[in-house]
């Protein structure tokens, strides 16, 4: 089939290259022309693994190109994908102007049927005004084109987006025609060959449904962070509990680690962009609201122990093992470890810092500062620190050696933020130890 994606960022990218993997022929287009240059040139400019083998061995046999010519993209893919961003808006709601920018460019070019499909997250009711712009458009040019809209929400996981897309547990399609049923059917068919994981429902329903995964979601994770507070105030350990209750098959294991709150580009904006949409309703959706007030107040949980350790923390020097929201990405949207080095900054500490993946990023967001050293080690990171912070889990930050740790630093001081660490070991090699919910921990 012939695809177009419109948006190359980790969702565009990751279905552009991965659609060509199972033998379409894709074009991805993109307004950032460093990014197309970029990409063109052979570089990802993100990192997700596995993704630059597949952009490579698919530029190579033809079957995955990038432009930022919109004519030339719309003319390619009868099958037009949006995963263009949809950032909040100053309310919390969605905002759509990408997204309907898109739909206005298909619109402007397409000279023969299209299916326009949104794989970016948006609010319910977005397909009809998708429609509406791209109908628009076409009328505007005194032409008459059939075009279908679909709706097929994305739920890749960053750090193993490639892995999702390619062995999905579903594929969730919204479509109001057997037409545009039929093309989304054949294009996922690939990936269906164990047994059929594509759900088709209503637009709306499949709208509503990536919202309500990320809550459903979210709601786990603030549901355990809320319950490692009362640990801690109660002299519980929330890791023993979480052992337990995991073991209860309507429970399950899955998303229910206590830790430093939740980040990234779509949990927190999910969360706000599902209660705007309530709320401009007239509903007021208490339990989603509580999700983000909650993963609010725990990001600021690192800073509280630190702070409650030291009382005054200014002159300290605090290490940071981790700044990406979550191990195998370079992604800081919305990351615990911002609010923190936020919180330290303001409170006259120095940052020492080192994340597998995300310095370039750190660098990009915070640019040089005095009190933030981007070092090249985990071990450098910690020199003369006051304290060193477990921020993202890592796996290289697993098993150190907590002897020559404690040693490089001038107090040990760890605040585990991902309760990765058994509190006795570590004690052993002479540190003072602080996990989520672990006053009884050993
Ligand atoms: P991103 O910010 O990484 O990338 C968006 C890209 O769209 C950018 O490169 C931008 O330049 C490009 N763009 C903007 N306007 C354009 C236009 N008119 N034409 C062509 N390109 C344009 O975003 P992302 O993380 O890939 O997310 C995209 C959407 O997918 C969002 O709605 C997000 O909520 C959703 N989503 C994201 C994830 C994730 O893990 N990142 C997972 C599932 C769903």
């Amino acid at each position: 089939m012939h695809i177009t994606i419109f948006g190359t960022g980790y969702v565009g990218l990751v279905t552009g290259a991965c659609l060509a993997q199972s033998g379409n022929h894709v074009v991805c287009v993109d307004i950032d022309e460093d990014k197309i240059a970029r990409l063109t040139r052979g570089e990802i400019p993100i990192y997700e693994p596995g993704l630059e083998q597949i952009v490579h061995d698919n530029v190579r046999s033809g079957r995955l190109r990038f432009t930022t010519d919109a004519a030339e993209a719309v003319a390619h893919g009868t099958l037009q994908f949006i995963a263009v961003g949809t950032p909040p808006d100053e309310d919390g709601s969605a905002d759509l102007q990408y997204v309907l920018k898109v739909a206005s460019t298909i619109g402007a070019h397409m000279d023969d049927y299209r299916l326009v499909i949104t794989k970016s997250t948006v609010p319910v009711g977005t397909a009809d005004k998708v429609r509406e712009a791209l109908g628009q458009a076409v009328r505007e040019r005194g032409v008459d084109i059939e075009f279908d809209v679909a709706s097929n929400p994305e739920f890749l996981k960053e750090g193993a987006a490639v892995e999702d897309f390619m062995k999905p547990d579903r594929v969730v399609v919204g479509v109001d025609s057997d037409r545009a049923a039929e093309h989304l059917r054949a294009l996922y068919a690939p990936f269906n060959r164990q047994h059929d994981r594509t759900i088709i429902m209503d637009i709306r329903s499949a709208e509503l449904t990536k919202y309500a995964a990320n809550i459903v979601l979210a709601t786990k994770i603030s549901l355990m962070n809320e319950l490692s507070q009362v640990a801690d105030r109660v002299d519980a350990d929330i890791e023993q509990v979480r052992k337990a209750i995991g073991a209860d098959h309507r429970i399950g294991y899955h998303f229910i680690y206590p830790g430093c709150g939740f980040g990234g580009s779509c949990f927190p904006k999910d969360v706000r962009a599902l209660a705007q949409t309530a709320g401009k309703l007239g509903y007021d959706t208490e339990i989603i609201n509580a999700v983000e007030r909650v993963n609010d107040r725990q990001k600021q949980v690192l800073f509280e122990k630190l702070a409650a350790h030291f009382g005054d923390l200014s002159g300290k020097t605090i290490a940071l093992w981790g700044l990406a929201f979550k191990p195998n990405t370079d992604d800081m949207r919305e990351a615990p470890s911002c609010t923190l080095m936020q919180a330290l900054w303001e409170a006259g500490a120095r940052v020492r810092a080192y994340d597998p993946e995300a310095m370039k990023e750190t660098r990009r967001i915070y640019g040089e500062r005095d009190d933030l050293l981007l070092c090249e080690t985990a071990e450098q990171a910690v020199e003369d620190a006051d304290a060193l912070v477990l921020v993202t889990e890592w796996h290289i930050f697993r098993t150190p050696d907590f002897a020559d740790i404690a040693r490089r630093m001038r107090q040990p001081v760890l605040v585990d933020g991902r309760n990765i660490y058994k509190p006795s070991y570590v004690a052993q090699a002479g540190f003072t130890y602080y996990g989520i919910g672990r006053s009884a921990a050993s």
